[in-house]
């Protein structure tokens, strides 16, 4: 355990296709490093990535929470079958939010009208279910702003996760009720605007994530990234913010447990039982 921090990882994909020693080994190593918290999206057109998040999830309660969705990279795979399946799925009580959704401009895997369509279909969803939205957004922030807006989001609010744009990106989102939450992007030095938003955004908005096994943190850039990895992006982010990063790791947790209504087992620490009276 690193000292006295404890955070959450507020976005990773631990799919064995990734992993292939397993989830557990993976999350053990996290928790060496402090992570006791792993909100774990399972996207992939044919939904066989969300039935495994939902599984982890009912197998490791107080630990994960899952999200459920269908990414804009596989919206051209968007049938009524899969609106079903993932109706149910969503439902489960493991499922902590619907996500990850949105639009993805950059690498236009799906074509653009289709992406808005699905995106707009899954905030419906994610309404009637009562649930958060967790948004991906790449090269596309006037769409994405205005069908969060148009679809009325803002009733369930969610994540803007890896979030990658600018200030006026952050105020319109933050307005509609979302968190900002901050990948490896951040530590990269290229990264101004995005160190930016880091730096000044509410701390009760603000959430760090890996979205292992993409976009690993300096100082470990370039390899697999791993949940034990988001200690570096909190740390970059305290430092932005002039803060130590055990309170920014305890507010990053509190407001990830908050976001998607999940209390993840801490470790009790000597000092608590002391207070408790022993
Ligand atoms: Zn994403
Ligand atoms: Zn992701």
């Amino acid at each position: 355990m690193a000292g006295s921090i404890t955070l959450a990882d507020a976005h990773c994909h631990l799919d064995a296709s990734h992993f292939p020693e397993g989830p557990d080994a993976v999350m053990d190593r996290a928790r060496e490093a402090g992570v006791v918290g792993f909100v774990v999206v399972g996207v992939g057109g044919d939904l066989a990535s969300a039935r495994e998040a939902v599984a982890l999830a009912r197998r490791q309660p107080g630990r994960v929470c899952a999200c459920v969705g269908v990414h804009p990279h596989d919206a051209a795979s968007w049938t009524e079958e899969v609106e079903r399946e993932l109706r149910v799925l969503a439902s489960a009580p493991e499922v902590a939010a619907v996500g990850e959704i949105g639009l993805d401009y950059h690498y236009d895997h799906s074509p653009r009208h289709v992406q808005r369509d699905v995106f707009a279909r899954l905030i419906a969803l994610a309404r009637e279910l009562g649930k958060p939205v967790v948004v991906h957004t790449r090269s596309a922030p006037a769409d994405t702003l205005a069908l969060l807006e148009s679809e009325r989001a803002r009733d369930v609010g969610g994540v803007i996760h890896c979030f990658s744009e600018d200030r006026a990106f952050a105020e319109r989102a933050l307005d509609l009720g979302f968190s900002l939450s901050f990948s490896g992007i951040v530590t990269f030095k290229s990264a101004r605007s995005v160190q930016d938003v880091a730096a000044w955004a509410p701390l009760d908005r603000v959430l760090v994530e890996t979205d292992s096994p993409y976009l690993a943190p300096v100082p470990v850039r370039g390899h697999r990234c791993e949940p034990a990895h988001v200690v570096h992006t909190a740390r970059r982010v305290a430092e932005l913010r002039g803060i130590s990063l055990e309170e920014l790791s305890t507010a990053a947790l509190d407001n990830t447990e908050r976001r998607f209504s999940k209390v993840f087992h801490r470790p009790s620490r000597p000092q608590d039982e002391a207070a408790a009276g022993g």
